[in-house]
């Protein structure tokens, strides 16, 4: 698989990286054993790049990462992150990102992990990321513990605000360029190109609403939001192509972002979503896809503190800047 460099990092990362959120249970029980095998063929297959955190499942996406990459570390670049352990759990203090990775690194079973990230830095005090939780991030690197270290987060001025402020290696920001969303370019690549800063784009599938099984019970997105999604799983199965397919393909042809992390579990979806560096996208399809996602394009939901959103009506309205 193609690999791209991070930024200006020496980590070249497979330009589709393995979200691990659905190790964590975060969208349902998995079952553990198939994804190890998901991980193991995913290695197999070139996938180079696992994005975990202690947030997902609580610890337990980190536990079932560190035990299913077995024997395999060196194959693999590891990301993680701090600063938030629960729904509405988080700590960016110095003091807690510096503790953070230790614990990190005995579940994932290594001594060291290649991507440290602030996580949801939205939810803090942008003044306590800048000054205390990026600077701990970089006292762990140099003590050879994160190789880069990098902010993640939903709300695209706040990680731009940290990053001009405290420079960092990546940012990893989510649901911001798919099929249904696409002001990332307005609001992100051109900063972070500048920069030199690499690009990580999650949630491909807009966290599983551009699949059959639909938006899971705690999904944040507006209902109308969710509507479109689900006409336009419809429309790619009747042109017979699955939408998570054309979901992924579309991400992939961006031209900066180094890698797009989509959540796995299972050896069936590794192999479905392989099937895309075969294939392009029809670009009939992908025009009747824009005129029906049109209505929600640049819709996001409410993340973090009320002075942190892009969007002072994030639920309404048209976003594009
Ligand atoms: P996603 O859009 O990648 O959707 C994941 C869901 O789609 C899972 O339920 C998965 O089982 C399913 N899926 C994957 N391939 C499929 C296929 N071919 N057919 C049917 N279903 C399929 O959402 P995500 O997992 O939330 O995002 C990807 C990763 O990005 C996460 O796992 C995480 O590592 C990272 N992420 C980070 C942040 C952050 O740091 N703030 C936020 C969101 C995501």
């Amino acid at each position: 698989m193609q690999r791209k460099r991070l930024g200006q990092t020496d980590l070249e990362v497979s330009v589709l990286g393995f979200g691990a959120a659905p190790l964590g249970d975060e969208y349902g029980v998995i079952d553990e054993g198939e994804a190890e095998h998901a991980v193991q063929f995913a290695i197999d297959c070139g996938i180079n790049f696992f994005d975990t955190a202690p947030y997902y499942g609580r610890t337990l996406s980190e536990e079932r990462l560190g035990k299913a990459l077995g024997g395999r570390r060196q194959e693999v670049l590891i990301a993680t992150k701090c600063s938030r352990y629960g729904l509405n759990d988080f700590d960016f203090s110095a003091k807690r990102v510096e503790e953070s990775i230790d614990e990190s690194l005995r579940r994932l079973r290594t001594d060291h992990v290649d991507l440290y990230q602030i996580h949801d830095i939205e939810f803090g005090d942008l003044r306590q990321v800048i000054e205390e939780a990026v600077p701990a991030a970089r006292k762990v690197q140099q003590a050879g513990k994160a190789r880069c270290i990098g902010i993640t987060g939903l709300q695209l001025k706040a990680l731009r605000r940290v990053a001009e402020a405290a420079p960092v290696d990546s940012i990893l920001s989510y649901a911001r360029y798919n099929l249904l969303a696409r002001d990332l370019d307005d609001l992100m690549t051109p900063f972070a190109k500048e920069r030199g800063i690499g690009l990580i784009n999650a949630s491909p599938l807009h966290l599983r609403i551009l699949t059959p099984k639909g938006a899971p019970e705690w999904h944040p997105a507006a209902p109308e939001v969710k509507e479109i999604g689900r006409k336009v799983v419809e429309l790619c199965e009747a042109r017979g192509k699955p939408a998570p397919k054309a979901a992924l393909r579309f991400c992939l042809d961006h031209p900066y972002i180094s890698t797009t992390l989509v959540g796995l579990a299972t050896v069936e979806q590794v192999r479905q979503n392989l099937e895309i560096f075969d294939e392009t996208n029809d670009p009939e399809l992908l025009a009747e896809i824009e005129d029906l996602a049109e209505p929600v394009l640049h819709h996001i939901w409410p993340s973090g503190h009320p002075e942190n959103q892009d969007y002072p009506d994030p639920m309404e309205g048209k976003r594009k800047e």
